[in-house]
């Protein structure tokens, strides 16, 4: 979100993930409607597996708006049906093409960023269903040289989740040693729902310093900013609009004046019945900022 002039825009990154309906450009229009400087969007519907290419012309009309607009970083969050760590190998052959797919889409467009959910273990062994989806993202990194890179997002611990925690996340970008992953995606609402407490300064802590351990500050790229609609460590995935969950304001207003997850670009995929769904939590999470700003600053 554009701040005032009185602040330092290039300081803090917000958007929302925003709708392609019309057209890969279309998106961009909506964001920049909602004042937002990052944004993340489907690269196709992400619901089904059948896909269609985005043509030359759509890719550059895609690039000089985003240009024009000064919208970055573009986040692409790949599709839902993909499951890297499957034990079908019907499904596993095309989650590897998709995840190929949704790279060459945003070297198409300009994106720097694809946005993962590694996968589900579907009963299996964990550590088993994490060495196949390290084979899985290998394969699919490895059949062109793309210029977007990769980012694992952290999961609600569904049954099944393999990267609910950030050690397990780390251990699959470890074992990939690709420089395509340029780090990871830190959703709230499912770090809260896997266990971590953001309504406190102890569990943000907790959060942070594992990043630092096992990731690397520096490799936290971007913040999924979702209030949760299930409590503390139920492992459900259910967004909530800022402030009107479980984590709660008291929870945002302590994850958004601290320094180190501020300065992260931030992208809002909370509910969405109206555009004023997004204007309303944008507003929230600019107001919580600026105050925390201004906590920070004395
Ligand atoms: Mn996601
Ligand atoms: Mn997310
Ligand atoms: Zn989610």
């Amino acid at each position: 979100m554009r701040l005032s002039s009185k602040t330092k825009v290039h300081d803090f990154k917000v958007g929302v993930h925003t709708s392609i309906a019309g057209g890969m450009s279309k998106s961009i229009e909506r964001a920049v409607s909602l004042q937002c400087t990052t944004m993340q969007i489907f690269s196709h519907n992400p619901r089904q597996w059948r896909k269609s290419q985005i043509t030359r012309e759509e890719g550059e009309r895609f690039a000089v708006l985003r240009k024009k607009y000064d919208i970055s970083p573009v986040f692409i969050h790949a599709s839902y049906l993909m499951n890297l760590a499957s034990r079908s190998d019907p499904i596993l052959r095309k989650s590897i093409k998709l995840l190929s797919y949704e790279l060459t889409n945003a070297d198409a467009l300009g994106a720097e960023y694809v946005i993962l959910h590694t996968g589900s273990a579907q009963g299996e062994n964990e550590e088993k269903a994490r060495n196949r989806a390290v084979k899985s993202i290998l394969k699919a990194v490895g059949t062109t040289t793309y210029s977007a890179s990769l980012l694992l997002e952290n999961t609600a611990g569904e049954r099944g989740d393999i990267t609910s925690s950030i050690k397990t996340l780390s251990e699959i970008i470890d074992t990939c040693h690709s420089d395509r992953i340029a780090g990871i995606c830190i959703d709230t609402c499912h770090a809260f729902s896997s266990g971590y407490d953001l309504t406190s300064y102890e569990g943000i802590e907790t959060l942070i310093s594992e990043i630092k351990e096992y990731v690397g500050l520096d490799k936290l790229k971007l913040i999924h900013l979702n209030d949760s609609k299930r409590p503390l460590g139920s492992g459900i995935d259910r967004h909530e609009h800022i402030g009107k969950g479980f984590i709660g304001n008291r929870g945002f207003k302590k994850i958004l004046s601290d320094k180190r997850i501020a300065r992260i670009p931030m992208i809002l995929e909370t509910p969405k019945k109206t555009e004023a769904d997004d204007k309303r939590n944008l507003k929230t999470v600019f107001s919580m900022i600026m105050k925390g700003q201004k906590e920070i600053n004395g």
